[in-house]
């Protein structure tokens, strides 16, 4: 889900840094959001979808966290397997898993592969929940900017949303949707504080390893690797960057897909296992009151990257009304019911604008 898109693409609103510090000098009033917006229309640096080849091979990392319950070495088999099976059945596309390489998230997580410049830039895009500092507005500003880029229907939004956050179709502008949308996000981030991981330590706490606009920008910067997995929870705010499937569920970010120079496709899929593993009380709340058992999860995982893939592969968009499609997104964490509403077969007929290739466009990495 390109953010907390992801789940991918949508989330995929990175600007060249030097288009961004163009706007900074030439309307240095502006907030970073607006100069991201005018930039993203005028200036905005994308890739193309990249030319897939017959047969699809590509490198796996495996990330992880000590801290949180990590997939063995089966649960990995079958979440390869399963997402090879659907890109068969969705994309008709043929991929396979090479190498899996796996690497301790305290090496991954390296600052000093990014430039000051960009890390700088991470930093103003961090909307700080942590400590209380982030501008509620200009959150709000950024998500209404970003609907706007990507075109995105009120109806569609409402239509999505609506069997979860009931109150939000009484809202008839994005601004209002978005209102609704970032009340909730907030409301629900702050609640991950408060719940504790088996070390009896926060899931979330003082280290950057949940923000999003850390896993958006470090597979950019050197990794070779098509596909990321990684047991940590990633579950955060951003100034400008949103999306309204993972505001909903509080910021969660199941899945992304973010340019990569060194990968063959261009980009990196990476997808967070930990919502479909964990089993505290926000992430089960979120997945409807229920756990999965441990090749249930594996499974789900596997639609997930799947679903990364499409972007990946095909810069396909989100088709929200079409639940067929595996480029739907997951609603809150419900995969069980995500995952029994898709069909290869019916998202082909519906032909959804969202599943042709190029529907969205890919940011360049950050440099
Ligand atoms: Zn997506």
């Amino acid at each position: 889900m390109l953010k907390k898109s992801s789940e991918g693409p949508l989330r995929f609103n990175q600007l060249g840094y030097r288009e961004i510090l163009k706007q900074f000098s030439r309307a240095c009033c502006l907030s970073i959001f607006n100069a991201l917006a005018t930039s993203a229309f005028a200036q905005g640096c994308f890739i193309p979808p990249p030319d897939v080849p017959a047969i699809v091979s590509l490198r796996v990392t495996h990330v992880v966290n000590p801290r949180f319950p990590r997939a063995s070495g089966e649960q990995l088999r079958l979440l390869l397997e399963t997402a090879s099976e659907t890109s068969m059945q969705h994309f008709g596309k043929s991929v396979s898993f090479t190498t899996t390489t796996e690497v301790p998230i305290s090496e991954f997580f390296n600052p000093e592969r990014l430039t000051p410049g960009v890390r700088a830039e991470i930093g103003r895009r961090i909307f700080d929940f942590k400590r209380g500092a982030g501008d509620r507005a200009e959150m709000q500003r950024g998500f209404v900017a970003q609907l706007h880029r990507e075109s995105a229907q009120v109806g569609d939004i409402q239509a999505f949303a609506k069997p979860y956050l009931p109150e939000i179709s009484r809202s008839n502008t994005l601004e209002a949707l978005v209102e609704v949308l970032v009340d909730t996000q907030l409301r629900r981030l702050e609640h991950w504080r408060t719940v504790k991981a088996a070390d009896g330590q926060p899931v979330i706490d003082a280290s950057p390893y949940n923000e999003y606009t850390w896993w958006d920008a470090l597979p950019g910067a050197g990794y070779s690797a098509e596909v990321i997995i990684t047991n940590q929870l990633i579950a955060s705010a951003e100034n400008g960057d949103n999306s309204v499937h993972s505001a909903i569920r509080g910021g969660v970010t199941n899945g992304n897909t973010s340019a990569n120079p060194k990968s063959t496709l261009g980009t990196t899929a990476l997808v967070s296992i930990y919502p479909m593993m964990a089993r505290d009380p926000a992430v089960r709340s979120l997945r409807g009151d229920e756990d999965y058992a441990p090749m249930d999860a594996a499974r789900y995982a596997g639609l997930l990257l799947a679903h990364e893939l499409g972007h990946a592969l095909y810069h396909f968009g989100h088709p929200f009304t079409e639940k067929s499609c595996v480029m739907y997104p997951p609603p809150l964490l419900r995969f069980r019911q995500w995952a029994n509403d898709l069909s290869g077969f019916a998202c082909h007929a519906s032909a959804a604008k969202a599943m042709a290739r190029a529907a969205v466009k890919m940011n360049c990495a950050l440099n």
